[in-house]
Order: C-alpha cells, then sequence, then structure tokens
C-alpha cells in the first residue's frame, strides 16, 4: 500500500506529477501482453511498455537467462576485460544489422548510445587529422535521449530550454510533417522527400570540412510517429556521401521489428555508417544499449596511432553480464518466434484496424507504419495535449488500456506478439474512449 508521502518523494520523470497524484498509473505484475495493478486489473499494453518490450512481458526464456546469469557471473569489469557472452551478442547483432556495419559499442540506454555514437563520430574526424570537423546536424522534432549531447542534436523546444548552453555547433534539419499533404498516410508518406535536400544548403552554409555527422530516427517516434517520405533517407545517404559526412540512425525505437525487419536501415534499403539501438535489445527487462558501427569507422581508431587506439569511452556497465544475457535469450524469442516478420505480415492489417478510428470524434490524422500507429487529437483550445492525456488516464483506469501519449498525439506500438483478437478488442476499446472525450 502507499501513503500520501510515497507519492510525495517520488519524481516521476516527463509527468506533470500534480495531476498524477490525483489519479495514479501504478502497475504491479507483467505477463504475456497485459500489465496487473496492484488491485488485480489487467490493462493491454498498447505500448510495450515504452516502445521496448517487443517481446512481450515476463517470457520464460529471458527470464531463466537473467536468473541463470545472476547466479553465474553477476559482473565482469567493462574495462581491460570482457566475457564470453558479451562477444556472442556483438555477433549477434553485427549479423542483424546491414552490409559492414560490424562491430559494436554497448552502453546502458538509448541515451547513452546516442552520446557514444556522437562521441564516435568526433573522434573518428580526429584520429584522421580533420579535428575541424566537429558540427553534429539533427533534426526538427527529432528525439535522442536526454543527454547533453541527444538534447543538443535533438529537435525538442522543452527538453532543451533549460539547460543553457549545450554543445555548440549543432544545426537542425526541417522535421518532414505536413498534416495537409500527408493526413492518413499509411507508411511513407509521398510528400516530403525533398526536405532531404536542406542537408545540402547546411553542409554548404558552414563547410563540409566542418561537418561531422547527421544523425536522424528513421521514423521519428517520441515526437508523434512521423514515418520518412519516400526517398527521404536514401537522399540523405547520397549527400552525406558526396560530402564526407557520417551518417547515424537512432534506431532506439524502430530497432529489433517495430518496423517489421531487424532495423529500419534493412526497411529502407539504406546503410548508415552507425546505427544506436537499446529498449528492443533485451525486450526491456534490463538496461542496454549500444552503437553498431561499420568497418570504416572501426578500422580508423584500430589504425590510428597507437596512443588513440583504445578510446577512452565507456561505461562501468557496458556489456554487462545480465544484460547481455536478456539480450541473446531476447534475440533467440525474436528468431524463433519469427517476431520481426511477423510485425511486417500484420502491418497493414494493423493500419486497416487504426484507420477505422478516421472518423472518430476530435481526430484530425491518423499515421501507421510497422506495429506502430499515432492518432492525432484536436488541441482543446488553450491547452495543448490534455485531451490525449485524458484519454490516456480514462484508457488505464477505465477501458484497461495502456497507450502512451506525446502533445495531442496517441502512440500505439504494441508487443510484436499482440494477437488479431487483441488488435481488434484494442481498437474496439479506444474507439469506444474516443466517443467520451469532449
Ligand atoms: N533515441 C530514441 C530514438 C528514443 O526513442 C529514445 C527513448 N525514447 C532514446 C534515444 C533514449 O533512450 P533512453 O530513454 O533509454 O535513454
Amino acid at each position: 500500500e502507499l501513503s500520501p508521502n510515497d507519492l510525495e518523494a517520488f519524481w516521476l520523470p516527463f509527468t506533470p506529477n500534480r495531476a498524477y497524484k490525483k489519479s495514479p498509473r501504478l502497475i504491479s505484475r507483467a505477463k504475456d501482453l497485459y500489465y496487473y495493478t496492484p488491485d488485480g486489473r489487467a490493462v493491454l499494453d498498447a505500448t510495450a511498455g515504452l516502445w521496448c518490450c517487443n517481446a512481450g512481458h515476463a517470457r520464460q526464456p529471458i527470464v531463466e537467462a537473467i536468473q541463470k546469469q545472476a547466479a553465474e557471473l553477476d559482473y565482469a569489469p567493462s574495462f581491460q576485460f570482457s566475457h564470453p557472452k558479451a562477444f556472442a551478442l556483438a555477433t549477434r547483432l553485427a549479423m542483424l544489422a546491414p552490409a559492414d556495419l560490424d562491430h559494436v559499442f554497448f552502453a546502458n540506454s538509448g541515451s547513452e548510445a546516442v552520446d557514444s555514437a556522437l562521441k564516435i563520430a568526433l573522434a573518428y574526424w580526429n584520429v584522421q587529422g580533420k579535428g575541424s570537423k566537429t558540427r553534429l546536424i539533427g533534426r526538427e522534432r527529432g528525439y535522442h535521449g536526454v543527454g547533453f549531447g541527444g538534447i543538443s542534436v535533438g529537435g525538442i523546444v522543452n527538453n532543451r530550454k533549460f539547460f543553457g548552453g549545450l554543445l555548440t555547433g549543432t544545426d537542425h534539419l526541417p522535421h518532414t510533417y505536413n498534416r495537409a499533404e500527408q493526413a492518413f498516410t499509411r507508411g511513407e508518406p509521398e510528400w516530403g522527400g525533398h526536405l532531404a535536400d536542406s542537408l545540402e544548403s547546411i553542409v554548404n552554409l558552414h563547410d563540409a570540412s566542418t561537418v561531422a555527422a547527421v544523425i536522424v530516427e528513421p521514423m521519428a517516434g517520441s515526437t508523434g510517429v512521423l514515418p520518412p517520405p519516400k526517398s527521404y533517407l536514401k537522399r540523405l545517404r547520397e549527400i552525406c556521401d558526396k560530402h564526407g559526412i557520417l551518417l547515424i540512425f537512432d534506431e532506439v525505437i524502430t530497432g529489433f521489428g517495430r518496423l517489421g525487419f531487424a532495423t529500419a536501415a534493412e526497411r529502407y534499403g539504406v546503410v548508415p555508417d552507425m546505427i544506436t539501438f537499446a529498449k528492443g535489445v533485451t525486450s526491456g527487462t534490463v538496461p542496454m544499449g549500444g552503437v553498431i558501427v561499420r568497418k570504416h569507422v572501426y578500422d580508423a581508431f584500430m589504425n590510428g596511432p597507437e596512443h588513440v587506439i583504445e578510446l577512452f569511452h565507456g561505461y562501468t556497465y557496458s556489456a554487462h553480464p545480465i544484460a547481455v544475457a536478456a539480450g541473446l535469450a531476447t534475440l533467440d524469442v525474436y528468431r524463433d518466434e519469427g517476431l520481426f516478420e511477423r510485425a511486417g505480415e500484420l502491418e497493414e492489417e494493423w493500419a486497416d484496424a487504426a484507420m477505422s478510428l478516421k472518423d472518430k470524434r476530435n481526430v484530425v490524422d491518423i499515421r501507421t507504419i510497422g506495429l506502430v500507429a499515432a492518432i492525432d487529437l484536436e488541441s482543446r483550445p488553450g491547452a495543448v495535449g490534455a485531451r490525449a492525456y485524458e484519454a490516456m488516464d480514462r484508457a488505464f483506469h477505465d477501458h484497461g488500456i495502456m497507450i502512451r501519449v506525446t502533445g495531442d498525439t496517441i502512440a500505439l506500438s504494441p508487443p510484436l506478439t499482440i494477437s488479431r483478437d487483441e488488435m481488434a478488442g484494442l481498437f474496439d476499446g479506444l474507439g469506444r474512449l474516443l466517443d467520451t472525450i469532449d
């Protein structure tokens, strides 16, 4: 039982605590597709936790691997030492990544993965005597976690404005969402590919000799599910190649089957120089993140002068044995159950089901891709996000559904194990819920 004092002590991230304290949304157990509240109510997890529990909850092989690992080797120093399973997981991840992305650097979260990738990009140019290449380019409405690097290249005003100077020398591409041109699109919008050309303008403005890397989420997730316009990512790759700039895909959300493939890079046939991952790598069970880098990036360090061979960057818990064991077991579940392919097979049905809410009250746009959907609600005058927040609260308390909201957008990203019946039940429940929101 929680006392009112307990509710005072805990600082809940990203949540207006005053509102939360009035009706806390608490969960105390999870199994497969469901969360359970402390009083035993089942809540359908339509968000895979926070886009991470792609295999569903408390999957037996993953649970067992974690338990076994905790008893066998709880920790191995991550500087100068390692353990065999870390090499095995790196190999498995490299095999899932396209082309010659064949080396894995481990961190513990998406934010750390992003900061690691940005630092690797800067050091990559430095070890080659091109230390003037320091500029980092992100995108408006990009979310890259909450480290100083991530918020500097990120494009969310509220996540930046209280934190002073940030990294200097960052720029942002325009975001790719245009409701007038794209409303109710399934998959990649036709309109917007040309926006990649603004990279050319930014690079020309500063000169390519000053630009280190471009980082984008292939599909911007946290800021409302914005699939890339057709040909957009290919064009970014071409411009980066033309000017000698590294391209980083932040696949913290899009990795591990969310879009029907191991990576978005695979879905779009575009090979970035680095891919950041986290979340789905352990299906949300144990914190883990990392960067998969192309051979030429890794080789630049290994072929560099002796004193820079060991890039000084790493975390106490890089390749933590329990996270690694969870990662290996999770990849087994994805493979054995064909979950990435399953997400691809369900994509059209999922889109049909989501689009069935098109004419519901207050709905102004719906976007779908892979096993992701976003439903935009019209703002209440003077209260951006209030309607969606209310929907989230009522979905949890009254309809037994967990949804995620960002601004006026409801985001859905269920575990890839969702059944067709559960999918139908989810959209049926959401339809009834939307009928009750003024
Ligand atoms: N990058 C992307 C694309 C993300 O979606 C997130 C988390 N939503 C992060 C980075 C940060 O991950 P974490 O919260 O694990 O630090």
